[in-house]
């Protein structure tokens, strides 16, 4: 029996998890799961998984989680002190990192210190830490399997067990470059002059994938495909020329890898989390995962182009983060949450998103990302910087 927490069990990687781990109940049991403010839903996963604990993000949130499973031996608690235990627990094997945003980074590194498997979802932890975050993951022998279903696609075309904290590299395994394939999202096609004005509403209807709210804006400016390139820099230790990113609508490809012989191995599928779920949970085995099998003979022709960095100029702000390194990408990340909540919230538009990034890039340097302290020093440093940049905008 593998014994699972999730963290972020209330959102759209957590529900698909939930569904895979239905599906066996002979090999996995959920030993935690968290939700931030959700907490009837949580109530529910509760009743429905029987873990041990659960954890939400406020005492109101767990006094009101406690009066709902009164009947049942469920610990509760709240905040990042108890998000880090349920990551750590002896009590636990692997934990699903399934939290938007820098909030997942204190659990996600603790689960990495206390040795466990972790299947990551929270690319923004990796983002902000790279380097401390794989260095803890080496030392402390915890595995990292990759959920984003282009890193998954991509640890599936790459040799057995290859990540750059297993000591690999591209060059020692053949390996070209990497070939991470981006749907372009709802506004590939839209009129440039047009996307001022687009809504919350129509910036999350992504056309291929359901997700959260936060991803969903991140694929329509791409900056969702940006923060992944840094994500495959630290999983696979390849270098910002080593990675393409390739627009392919369909999103059925979810990815490739070029190798120096000219071979291209990819990995194909519908469009459905449960598919990287499955995998890292049950790797290097096989397990059912609810998603239907492909039919290629009812596919349309499968296209692929170029990125235009002028019409998403967030991917190009994320490859300046990459090669300028140290607390760089952190700084792109915290600005882009604070940019992307506004948004959402409709205090500035579509666009004002990559300038509210660009501004604080530019006006806040950056510098060495020594230690945890340091990242998370800079990210409040650029919250502040671009809290007030979208005050100004939105006056
Ligand atoms: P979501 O918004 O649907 O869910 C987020 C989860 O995090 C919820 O359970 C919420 O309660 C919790 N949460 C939010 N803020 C929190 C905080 N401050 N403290 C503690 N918990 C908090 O998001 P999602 O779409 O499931 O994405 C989760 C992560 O997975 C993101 O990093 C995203 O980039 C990544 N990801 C998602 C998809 C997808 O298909 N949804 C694909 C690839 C990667
Ligand atoms: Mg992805």
């Amino acid at each position: 029996m593998q014994r699972i927490t999730i963290l972020g069990a209330t959102g759209s990687i957590g529900v698909s998890t939930l569904d895979v781990l239905a599906r066996h109940p002979d090999k996995y049991r959920v030993y935690a799961l968290s939700a931030h403010e959700r907490v009837d839903a949580l109530a529910a996963q509760c009743r429905a998984f029987r873990p041990q604990r659960a954890v939400v993000g406020s005492p109101e949130a767990a006094a009101r989680l406690r009066e709902l499973l009164a009947d049942l031996a469920i610990d509760v608690a709240h905040g990042e002190a108890a998000l880090c235990e349920i990551a750590s627990s002896p009590d636990t094997d692997t934990v699903m990192a399934a939290i938007v945003g820098a909030a997942g980074l204190a659990p996600t590194l603790a689960a990495a210190r206390a040795g466990k498997k972790i299947l990551l979802a929270n690319k923004e932890a990796l983002v902000m830490s790279g380097q401390l975050f794989m260095d803890a993951v080496k030392e402390h022998k915890a595995t990292l399997l990759p959920i984003d279903s282009e890193h998954n696609a991509i640890f599936q075309s790459l040799p057995g067990n290859y990540t750059s904290h297993a000591g690999r590299s591209p060059d020692a395994a053949g390996v070209a470059k990497i070939l991470l394939t981006a749907s372009g999202g709802p506004f590939l096609q839209r009129a440039v002059e047009t996307l001022e004005h687009v809504t919350p509403e129509e910036a999350c209807k992504h056309p291929n994938w359901s997700m959260g709210r936060k991803i969903s804006v991140d694929s329509a400016t791409m900056m969702n495909k940006g923060l992944e390139v840094i994500e495959a820099h630290w999983l696979f230790g390849a270098p910002a020329d080593r990675i393409d990113v390739v627009i392919h609508p369909q999103s059925v490809i979810h990815s490739m890898v070029s190798y120096v012989d000219g071979s291209v191995l990819a990995q194909l599928g519908n469009p459905d989390m449960r598919t990287p779920i499955a995998h890292a949970l049950a790797y290097p085995e096989r397990i059912a995962s609810g998603v239907d099998q492909l039919d290629l003979t009812t596919l349309a022709a499968l296209a692929f182009h170029k990125p235009d960095f002028d019409r998403f100029p967030c991917l190009a702000l994320a490859f300046d983060a990459l090669r300028a390194g140290g607390t760089a990408p952190a700084l792109l990340n915290a600005a882009n949450e604070v940019a992307v909540q506004a948004f959402l919230e409709r205090r500035i538009g579509f666009r004002a998103i990559d300038r509210v990034v660009r501004r604080v890039m530019d006006e806040n340097p950056h510098g060495a990302a020594s230690s945890i302290e340091a990242v998370m020093a800079q990210d409040a440093r650029a919250r502040a910087a671009a809290g007030r940049i979208v005050h100004a905008l939105s006056a």
